[in-house]
């Protein structure tokens, strides 16, 4: 069937006809790294492989993930229901943008940010209201809550933020709090907590119990190398995530999904020390391209961000010369994620290059 320019075309919103479908990091080819998702480079543990085909696929999951939020539940000594799971944290974003805020309602957020914000709030029939980051590419909270009007229905903060980094602080996030109304939904998203190492960095979790308008959403996705299953969680208030679970699509989180995440937490420990091999790869990377002369934010995650502004699209063909394929987030800059051991050499030639080139992008 082909389209016809006279045919009548159905009747979409138009403002999701003006959203352009979501776009993937795109694949490696031969011999290049892929550095574009913020993935985890390891392959699954073997007790992880045999958990995922150990699930019974010709029944339905169970709907409420009990085992794991059970699970969840204790490690964050908080009752089952103040525990949601989803098919990935980006779907309980979206299931509690949709519970917030509808047309006329506004959801804030700093930018640039998670990719996702914007597209989600847009297919909820909100406005974004995007707070542009600091100089130094930090969320800029002060300026956030100077942002809210009696219109915001919904308040994400991004710490380690995607795609620069950069942490909010515990002191920060307080005041944040302290400033907003306490009637304000506030989404702290944390998919790359387990990369921290900065002990001033918020914590999620240290603030559970803490506030009857705050929901901490992390992932399996990036430090336990679940992305490819699809399963997150929130951890809030009741009320809160039962407005999540009302939205959201059943059954989405599969059993080999559930299975999994309960075997990553079985085997958390063997996890984290490769967490710790990426952290201090970042370290290690993050130094070499600093003393490169690059000005690079201090990343707490498992990617760097490199503000290559107007030269982007040049900048990632000299990455992709040297084998790195990494995110460029047009018109701001490119995304690396620290991946393979042997991706280093590649990426630190490309930025050594990139330092030549572009003196913009040198620290000044
Ligand atoms: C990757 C990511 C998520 C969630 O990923 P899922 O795979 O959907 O769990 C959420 N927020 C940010 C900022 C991310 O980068």
């Amino acid at each position: 069937m082909t389209d016809s320019a006279e045919a009548p075309s159905v009747r979409l919103r138009p403002e999701i006809l003006a959203t352009a479908p979501y776009r993937q990091g795109r694949p490696a080819p031969a011999e290049s790294f892929k550095l574009s998702s913020n993935e985890n480079p390891f392959d699954p543990l073997p007790e992880i492989v045999d958990a995922i085909a150990a699930a019974a696929v010709n029944r339905y999951p169970d709907a409420a993930a009990t085992a794991l939020s059970e699970r969840l539940a204790t490690r964050f000594g908080v009752e089952r229901g103040n525990v949601h799971v989803g098919s990935g944290s980006v779907s309980i974003l979206a299931q509690l943008i949709q519970a917030a805020a509808g047309p006329g309602d506004e959801a804030l957020y700093s930018w640039r940010s998670f990719e996702a914000y914007p597209g989600l709030v847009t297919v909820a029939g909100a406005s974004s209201v995007a707070v542009p980051n600091l100089p130094d590419q930090r969320h800029d909270l002060p300026a956030m809550a100077a942002a809210v009007t009696d219109r915001t229905r919904v308040a994400i903060v991004c710490t380690p933020n995607n795609p620069t980094g950069t942490i909010v602080t515990a002191e920060e996030f307080a005041a944040f709090m302290a400033a907003v109304p306490s009637d304000l939904l506030v989404l702290l998203d944390e998919a790359y907590v387990e990369f921290v190492t900065d002990p001033a960095a918020v914590d999620g979790r240290d603030l559970i119990g803490r506030y009857p308008n705050l929901v901490v959403l992390r992932t399996f996705s990036k430090a336990f190398g679940l992305a490819g299953l699809r399963v997150g969680y929130a951890v809030g208030p009741e009320r809160i995530l039962d407005a999540a679970r009302a939205t959201a699509i059943p059954l989405s989180v599969t059993e080999p999904a559930q299975r999994a995440a309960i075997a990553a937490l079985d085997h958390e420990e063997a996890l984290l020390q490769r967490v710790a091999v990426i952290t201090r790869r970042r370290d290690e990377v993050l130094g070499a391209v600093l003393a490169q002369g690059l000005a690079v934010p201090r990343s707490q995650a498992n990617f760097l961000w490199l503000a290559t502004g107007a030269d982007t699209s040049e900048a990632n063909d000299i990455l992709l010369a040297h084998g790195i394929v990494a995110r460029a987030l047009l018109p701001d800059g490119i995304r690396v994620s620290i991946g393979e051991a042997e991706s280093v050499a590649g990426l630190l030639a490309a930025t050594e290059e990139l330092a030549e080139r572009f003196p913009s992008l040198r620290a000044s």
